[in-house]
Order: structure tokens, then sequence, then C-alpha cells
């Protein structure tokens, strides 16, 4: 048994009923990625370059197209679209779910995956960093390459999948990069994003500067991650915890109706937190899919 965090105090948040299956399911196409950015915490982490069976890919999408209501996110350690088979997970998908959402970090963008992005999804993200700073933190990149691609996407594009670009800002970047940032950006996406760092050093999950009051986190009652092997984690700040479930071997249903999973859900009504992942976690969602941290302009 470990003792909880220090600031944790009762928490005031009424926890949402639980849904039959998660809300929102984040499967990790591919834990591999073809940059190495100074702030991702990829690099605290020993070998992670997978892609998802596309097998095992389809049977998740079959136990959760009964809900197309499901908010799906094919993203989380490492770049999707490096995935040798990203077209037939995106078939796949088609006409099923009402939204669909990938970060990308934009460097493999051309005509063609363009065409299939702007076909499959609901929602991007570009992350990106102001261009003072880009080709030194999202080593091998170049700004230059990776906003041109950008901006032909959104030319492609023509607003029909809702758009984000975002950098994030660490306590060593300057006010003048976000408001640089801001100003090419706005007016060209539906949403400019300045996220606050999280993981420095390899906390996984806790912010660089830190966040007081804590509460209970909803993201165990609202959404379940799926990582590129099949183990499950708990949601985009689980880095590498200690599984919740293998969909390898039981379905989303049996994992979210777990003994494993309402421990945790437990442990987060009472704030009693001894799951090491959430316990030293300060990036926590005192509402479904808000985490009030960073900045977001437009919508
Ligand atoms: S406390 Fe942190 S790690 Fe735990 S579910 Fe919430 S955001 Fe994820």
């Amino acid at each position: 048994m470990v003792d909880a965090a220090p600031n944790m105090t009762a928490s005031p948040v009424v926890m949402p009923a639980l849904p039959p299956l998660p809300k929102r399911l984040e499967i990790e196409l591919s834990s591999a990625c073809n940059l190495r950015c100074t702030y991702c915490p990829r690099r605290f982490l020993n070998d992670i370059s997978a892609f998802m069976d596309v097998d095992l890919f389809c049977r998740i999408i079959d136990e959760v197209t009964p809900h197309p209501e499901t908010i799906l996110v094919l993203h989380r350690r490492g770049e999707s679209l490096l995935h040798p088979r990203l077209d037939e997970c995106l078939d796949y998908l088609k006409g099923k779910f009402q939204t669909i959402q990938l970060a990308t970090n934009a460097t493999l963008l051309d005509d063609a995956i363009n065409n299939r992005l702007i076909e499959a999804l609901s929602f991007i993200s570009f992350s990106l960093d102001a261009p003072e700073a880009f080709d030194r933190t999202r080593k091998p990149a170049r700004y230059v390459d990776v906003a041109a691609r950008v901006e032909r996407f959104l030319r492609q594009n023509a607003g029909r999948v809702q758009t984000q670009v975002s950098m994030v800002k660490t306590d060593k970047t300057p006010e003048s990069d976000v408001a640089r940032f801001k100003a090419i950006w706005q007016g060209k996406v539906d949403r400019v994003r300045i996220y606050a760092e999280h993981s420095a050093g390899g906390r996984f999950g806790a912010l660089e500067q830190g966040r007081a009051g804590r509460v209970a986190c909803a993201m165990p009652f609202y959404e379940m991650l799926v990582f590129s092997d099949g183990r499950v984690g708990r949601c985009n700040h689980d880095w590498n915890g200690a599984p919740l479930g293998d969909l390898n071997d039981a379905t989303i249903a049996q994992i979210w109706n777990s003994d494993a999973y309402r421990a945790l859900r437990t442990e987060h009504h009472g704030l009693a937190l001894t799951d090491p992942v959430c316990r030293d976690c300060d990036s926590w969602y005192p509402i479904p899919g808000h985490q009030m941290t960073g900045e977001i302009h437009g919508e």
C-alpha cells in the first residue's frame, strides 16, 4: 500500500454515471514515431515501436460499432500515419462513427493521405511549434516543410474536417513564441491550442508547473486507452502503467467492468489513490474531456 499524495482532499466532484462502454476510446495505431521531440516522454520508454494488428483493430471497432456516438481517437504515443495499413483501418471505420479524431506531427502529409484523412476524420490536430523553436524541438523535422504541408492540407480540406494546431509551452518558452504561434494560425484553423508541458524528466502525467486543488479524475468513468499491443491503459496520461487488461484475450466490456477498473474508480471516488499512474499524475480531468490546463482559442 502506498500513501496518497499529500495535496488530496475529499472530492467535491460528483462522478458521472458509468456508461456501458467507454464514451471515448483512444486506439494507439502506432507507438513508433519518426521524430524525437525534446519534450516528448517517449524517450523515457524502452522500445515502443509497434503497429496495432489490423485484426485486433477490427475486433475493437466491431464491439463499439453499435455505439456510433463513441468518440474515437486514433493516436497516442506514436505517429499514426506511419502505420503500414492505415488505409485499411480508415476504410473499416467508414460511416460508423460521428466523431473520429487524429493528431499527427504532419511530416507525412501529402495529397493522397490528405484526401484519405479528409474522408475519414471529423477532427485533426497538427502538433507543431513556433517557427523560432521548431527545428530545435521537433527533430529532425523542418518548420518550413511541415508548415507547408499543413497549409496544403488546409487548402484541400476547405473547412470539411475540424482543424487544430497545437504547441507545447515549457517553462523556457518565451511568451513571444506563443504570441507568434497564435498570430500565424488563428484564422487559418478552427482551434489553436497551447499545451502546458507534462512529463518533463520522465515524471509521466506531471505538469511542469505542478497543479494544486486536486479533484477526482473523470477519465476512468469516461474513456479507455488501448495501446498498440492491445493492452489497456487509463487515459492519455498513462504512458507505461501496469495494464488494466488486454484486448487480445478480453472484450472492452469485460475490461471496463473488471475488478481492476472498479478498484481504480473507487480510489478516484474517495481520492485515496494508490494506483501509481493516477496517484503521481497532476494532469487529471475535473470533467470528462476537459483538463482545464493550457490555452484553447476557438472551438
Ligand atoms: S489521474 Fe491522470 S493518469 Fe489517472 S486517469 Fe486521470 S488523467 Fe489519467
